[in-house]
């Protein structure tokens, strides 16, 4: 890496598992995707051979930024799919739990949070498919995956923040698969890129769209 060439001073490369002076960090303890380990990648001297080079030496942020491109639409589907088994989950119980004889699902107050919540989720699948549909094109689609993953992040958090309020006391226990589906789609708004990244990028794109 050269410093001094700023992002075009850096080089991807592939390190095999094990090399000498790769160790890796303590796993960490997450709030959600708690079946997905974590930790940090510690290179301390670590040589590789040249054949390891991903690309030309120099291209290593190019690279990096395209396979976000990507990685961000695979994120905005785990979100849809996080999204889309909550308010399945708020959908069944709200028919099956009755309050005052009849099921909550009779109750206005769930009916329209019922009908808000599929609509976030619908928004961001069309914003998804229309992401994945322009990556299997040639041409850059940085604008559309940044769309697809910010919408589908942020649905994916209302919709099963909404499903735990549908759910009552029984959507907090752990009986229950809608405290975890509140706490794996936290990580959705946050890897791959935070929200406001994806915004600043997407303001970035527009701006020169526009010819400014
Ligand atoms: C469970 C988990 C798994 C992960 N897996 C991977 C992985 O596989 N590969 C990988 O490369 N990374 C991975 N990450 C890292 C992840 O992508 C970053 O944590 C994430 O992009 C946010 O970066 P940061 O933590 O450095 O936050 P920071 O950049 O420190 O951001 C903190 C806050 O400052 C704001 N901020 C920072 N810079 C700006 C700016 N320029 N403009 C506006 N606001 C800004 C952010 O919006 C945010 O609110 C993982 C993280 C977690 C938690």
């Amino acid at each position: 890496m050269d410093k001094n060439l700023k992002h075009k001073g850096i080089t991807a490369f592939l390190v095999p598992l094990p090399s000498s002076g790769l160790t890796l960090g303590k796993r960490e303890d997450k709030l959600g995707i708690r079946a997905s380990p974590t930790c940090n990648f510690i290179l301390e001297n670590v040589r590789v051979p040249k054949e390891n080079v991903l690309g030309e030496v120099g291209d290593g942020f190019k690279i990096a930024m395209l396979q976000l491109d990507k990685a961000r639409i695979g994120i905005a589907a785990q979100a849809l799919g996080i999204g889309q088994a909550a308010l399945d989950v708020a959908v069944q119980y709200a028919a099956n739990r009755k309050t005052f004889g009849k099921p909550i699902n009779q109750q206005q107050a769930v009916k329209l949070r019922l009908a808000d919540m599929a609509l976030r989720l619908e928004s961001a699948r069309l914003l998804v498919w229309r992401a994945a549909v322009l990556c299997d094109q040639p041409g850059k689609y940085t604008k559309e995956s940044s769309m697809a993953k910010w919408a589908a992040s942020e649905a994916a958090t209302f919709v099963t923040h909404a499903t735990i309020q549908v759910l009552g006391g029984m959507g907090y226990v752990s009986d229950m698969p809608a405290e975890r589906y509140y706490r794996d789609a936290r990580i959705t708004e946050i890897y791959g890129g935070i929200t406001d990244i994806q915004k600043l990028l997407i303001g970035d794109i527009i701006t020169k769209e526009y010819g400014y």
